[in-house]
């Protein structure tokens, strides 16, 4: 097959003009398919997001057993469920978040990683399309929980400095992705939070200057909008969860009935297996101050 970098490297062999050449690579990358932007195989089919097959079938629903409010994996000795039918990492049972729930599709690693990335990073809106599917399946593993018979569905807002430099939102177009293909009475109101002051990146910080660099960062606009009514909050990554605590937290003093929090992807401590989670005996329990990593500033259960 005859691919455009050999025709690109025929046409500069030669003393052809710069905008021929260029003219000829731009007409055969829309004639020819290009290379998996993640596995860097050449691709068989010309589709509009640039990514193999089989690099997206190794992206998957999380594996095994996790915790039913912030959907951390959980070892088999946390896994049975409590009185109220929910089970609860480490953290979880002692201390109150302030959305009910957090659900992700898939760990943030892999293919799922890099497909986030290529939209977030590298501009390829079509990986939207690709994982608002996935994050209706967390739409829908939320629905039984509902109260209310229509729910807001809020994006996790960028600061208007970033949004302008990236173009796009990417919770707000993989929320508006997700909704295209579920049926349930959600409303999507992108306007409602609103990010008034830009933070740095969380990485490399401890839980304490997270929540100061959080601090004061969201703001809803309109209280009437969001008193007494639930509202699904939507962000593509869960790493630490401070993000969507603080945005939760926000919605809650404004006057939201509840918070549940949807994400494409969810950082997990705890490797799993195909056979679902185990502890191999090699595995000692994670220590504390590494589960204390995911507190947030929360009410300490009584
Ligand atoms: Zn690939
Ligand atoms: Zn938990």
């Amino acid at each position: 097959m005859v691919g455009p970098r050999i025709v690109s490297e025929t046409y500069s062999s030669t003393l052809a003009p710069n905008w021929i050449r260029r003219t000829a690579e731009g007409l055969f990358s829309v004639l020819f398919p290009s290379d998996c932007r993640i596995c860097g195989l050449p691709l068989l089919n010309i589709s509009r997001l640039p990514v193999c097959p089989d690099c997206l079938a190794q992206i998957h629903p999380i594996r095994g057993k996790v915790c039913s409010i912030c959907g951390e994996r959980v070892l088999s000795v946390y896994a049975h469920t409590e009185d109220d039918g929910l089970r609860r990492c480490p953290v979880c049972r002692r201390v109150e978040r302030p959305f009910a729930r957090a659900i992700a599709y898939g760990s943030y690693d892999g293919s799922l990683r890099e497909l986030i990335h290529l939209l977030k990073y590298n501009g390829v809106r079509p990986a939207a399309d690709v994982l608002g599917r996935m994050l209706a399946q967390a739409f829908a593993a939320l629905e039984a929980s509902f109260e209310h018979t229509t729910v807001l569905v809020v994006p996790v807002p960028l600061y208007k400095g970033k949004r302008r430099q990236r173009g796009f939102n990417q919770a707000e177009l993989v929320a508006q992705a997700a909704l295209k293909r579920y049926s349930g009475h959600l409303q999507i109101a992108p306007g409602i939070l609103q990010r008034v002051r830009d933070t740095h990146s969380q990485i490399g910080l401890t839980s304490h200057q997270r929540r100061e660099n959080m601090r004061g960062a969201f703001a809803v606009g309109c209280a009437a909008e969001v008193t007494g009514r639930e509202v699904l909050l939507v962000d593509d990554v869960y790493t630490t969860g401070t993000t969507v605590a603080e945005c939760a937290r926000v919605l809650v003093r404004a006057g939201a009935a509840r918070v549940w929090v949807a994400t494409v992807a969810r950082t997990l401590k705890l490797a799993s297996n195909e056979q679902g989670f185990e502890t191999p005996e090699s595995q000692s329990l994670p220590q504390e101050d590494q589960l204390e990593e995911n507190l947030e500033p929360a009410v300490l259960r009584q």
